[in-house]
């Protein structure tokens, strides 16, 4: 591969827009969109929603399907998502990618984190900057600039920008399971490591919630007839921790036990949650197995009669670094090198889109966004010079599928086998 007069006119113009691609990011970053917070989240679809008219394709914006989630009072209520955007381009093109960012953040509403500030480094500190408010500005520099190109007509693709993936992306999971079958390779941006590296494979992971439900008593009077809930969520909590190390490369980690009540009143009610990892699809079928083993079996309280449920479930299947998944970092690779970038990758601890993306069907490449770091704190801080960096990277992986040098059909079949 080298770098053609056309493909040097795209980088150009990235370059050229750089305190534009830079500055867009800053000035949504002031917008807070936590996951929950939907009049925020309203707010910045607006914003995206006529960015996104510059692109070539049909902007929808699309509702998504409420959640059911269990409340510490042990009800079960519907949770109501901000709508995504979907842009299709192209649908005909004979090589289709698929695009995806999230445009909401973990900063809730009432967060103090609202602007960004560059530190004394240069680096600049703000919530959403790396994740992945400055990725969604770098994927649209992307395909901008792309759009310049005397290839384009050979690349179709679906760009999704999705209001819950920071909470499990369980509005969007249908969105997504369609992109990935339809697609040949997906790129989306969440951030990269500070120095520019990838992340390879991805453990999968689930949350899940159970419920027990026994009988509230006076203490005194008429202990006997009471069935304790948090007794038997206590041993519940037990034997799911007690999963760690029966399995190489899972991890249960039991994160909250809510319930109960004043202290001379046998408890009715108590909630677990935890959250499972797992390196791949048949671990997630034991340790599923091994949930409802503990959750049927009667929890040894010395009280018959606890009434228990699971909720919730696995939200993002493992990625793991397969054929496909190796070819096309090698491609990233190559594209980067191009640019004098040196492009490497490890596994993450973390998961995302992309888990899902894969899943499907889709080889992809997930943090393809800014350099930066801290997220999901308030220390989150991207590098600025970044983002035209990032963002020609992903101009010159588009070029190089338009040219056919980095082969879309060839990795879908990597993938699926077909
Ligand atoms: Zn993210």
């Amino acid at each position: 591969m080298r770098i053609l007069p056309h493909d040097q006119t795209v980088l150009d113009a990235i370059a050229g827009r750089e305190a534009e691609i830079v500055d867009r990011a800053i000035g949504w970053c002031a917008i807070n969109s936590g996951s929950r917070n939907l009049d925020g989240l309203s707010h910045q679809h607006d914003v995206l929603q006529g960015v996104l008219a510059a692109l070539p394709g049909e902007v929808e914006s699309l509702p998504l399907e409420p959640s059911e989630r269990v409340t510490d009072a042990g009800d079960i209520r519907q949770d109501e998502f901000g709508a995504a955007l979907r842009v299709t381009v192209r649908p005909d093109a004979p090589v289709q990618v698929v695009l995806t960012g999230h445009y909401d953040t973990v900063y809730p509403a009432t967060s103090p984190f609202t602007t960004v500030t560059p530190r004394e480094d240069g680096a600049l500190n703000g919530p959403g900057i790396a994740d992945m408010k400055g990725g969604i500005s770098v994927m649209l520099a992307a395909l901008e600039a792309f759009e310049a190109h005397p290839d384009r007509d050979r690349v179709g693709y679906r760009l999704l920008l999705s209001p819950d993936e920071e909470i499990g992306s369980l509005g969007s999971a249908p969105l997504l399971a369609e992109l990935g079958r339809i697609g040949h390779v997906g790129l989306t941006f969440e951030p990269a490591m500070a120095d520019g590296a990838l992340a390879s494979s991805r453990k999968g992971s689930g949350n899940f919630h159970i419920l027990v439900k026994g009988q509230a008593a006076h203490a005194g009077r008429d202990f006997a007839s009471g069935r304790n809930a948090v007794a038997g969520a206590a041993q519940i909590a037990a034997a799911l921790h007690a999963l760690n190390g029966e399995r190489d490369s899972v991890t249960v980690n039991v994160a909250q036990i809510s319930g109960g009540s004043p202290l001379n009143v046998v408890p009715d009610t108590a909630v677990v949650r935890f959250n499972v990892r797992v390196p791949d699809q048949a671990s997630a079928e034991w340790v599923r197995n091994e949930i409802e083993r503990i959750v049927i079996a009667e929890p040894l309280t010395g009280q018959h009669g606890l009434k228990v449920s699971l909720h919730g479930g696995f939200t993002r299947p493992a990625k793991p670094l397969d054929a496909s998944q190796q070819a096309l970092l090698e491609a990233v690779r190559a594209a980067g090198a191009l640019l004098g970038q040196e492009i490497a990758w490890k596994p993450s601890g973390g998961v995302c889109e992309g888990n899902n993306l894969h899943a499907a069907g889709l080889p992809n490449v997930d943090t393809l966004g800014v350099r930066g770091g801290d997220i999901h704190s308030e220390n989150e801080y991207a590098w600025p010079q970044s983002f035209v960096e990032r963002a020609q990277l992903s101009a010159m992986l588009l070029m190089k599928l338009a040219s056919g040098e980095i082969d879309a059909p060839g990795l879908k079949r990597l993938r699926t086998g077909a």
